[in-house]
């Protein structure tokens, strides 16, 4: 299958599945329901179930078009994956939490399960997309129906399910898949940095083909001119990471918000289903 072919197939499957986040069909549940901790990423304490100060009445940022210049970047690269909206308009059927403060507990518990769900959905769906994943293909789709039904439980079945225990089993999949994908990648030696601390590490013009970076720090690292492609980066943390003429063409789990948290310019190369972020 091309490159295009398979990106098709990815993305309607994700637009099936309702993992893009739509956020006019959501009630701000990711502005109420995390506690954030103030730091670089958020410029206040906020506690559990807590609105945002931010948060206007009509379910809207306040300070959407200065996010960044107000110390609130963490928002800029928030993914949902579609689980906002799929808690408020199928789970709750279109209830909010400011007109049924009963059930805002609730709501507020059900969202990250859901994102959890819906997080794996995402790498589901990409997966069924790898050739070389072929012969996981029919565990794939097992996979990611079952991970379908359960994102249309009821409040409370979804409060009893094991995520821990869903998510290794799924996760123990995405591996399968990782080591297929990195396995059909030439060259010999492939990387394992799997889970490294590599926050500010400088990594300009390093060779990373195929590499295992899963769950890698890459805090503020400069990755100037590295190569990238087929590597694996479910995970990783690009926060401030430096881009810039790094080609990531090929690799396998990225997400448009690592990207967004990171810098790059014209010169960064990217997977095809990924754009540059407006800030590059
Ligand atoms: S700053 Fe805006 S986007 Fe961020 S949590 Fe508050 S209301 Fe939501």
């Amino acid at each position: 299958m091309s490159d295009k072919r398979e990106e098709q197939v990815a993305e309607s499957d994700r637009d099936r599945l309702g993992l893009r986040a739509d956020c006019g069909s959501c009630f701000a549940l990711c502005c109420v329901a995390p506690a954030f901790a103030a730091s670089s990423d958020f410029a206040i304490d906020k506690p559990a179930g807590k609105a945002c100060p931010n948060l206007r009445t009509d379910f809207r940022c306040g300070i959407h078009t200065r996010l960044r210049t107000s110390g609130f970047s963490g928002c800029t690269v928030y993914d949902c994956f579609g689980a906002g909206q799929k808690v408020a308009q199928v789970t709750f059927g279109g209830r909010d939490w400011r007109g049924e403060p009963r059930s805002a507990k609730q709501m507020f518990e059900v969202f990250p399960v859901m994102r959890n769900l819906h997080e794996l959905l995402w790498y589901l769906a990409e997966s069924l997309t790898l050739q070389a994943a072929k012969s996981v293909h029919r565990d794939l789709r097992a996979a990611l129906d079952e991970t379908e039904r359960l994102t249309g439980q009821s409040p409370q079945t979804l409060l009893e399910i094991d995520v821990a225990a869903h998510r290794q089993d799924v996760n123990a999949l995405l591996l399968r898949v990782s080591e297929l994908v990195r396995a059909g990648v030439p060259g010999r030696k492939k990387k394992d940095h799997r889970g490294a601390d590599l926050i500010g590490a400088k990594l300009g013009g390093a060779h990373l083909v195929g590499a295992n970076l899963r769950g890698a720090y890459l805090i503020g690292a400069d990755l100037r001119g590295a190569d990238l492609r087929g590597a694996d980066l479910i995970g990783v943390d690009f926060r401030d990471a430096d881009l810039r003429g790094a080609d990531l063409t090929g690799s396998i789990f990225l997400i448009q918000s690592q990207l967004d948290a990171a810098k790059g310019d014209s010169t960064t190369k990217l997977p095809a289903s990924l754009t540059p972020p407006a800030h590059w």
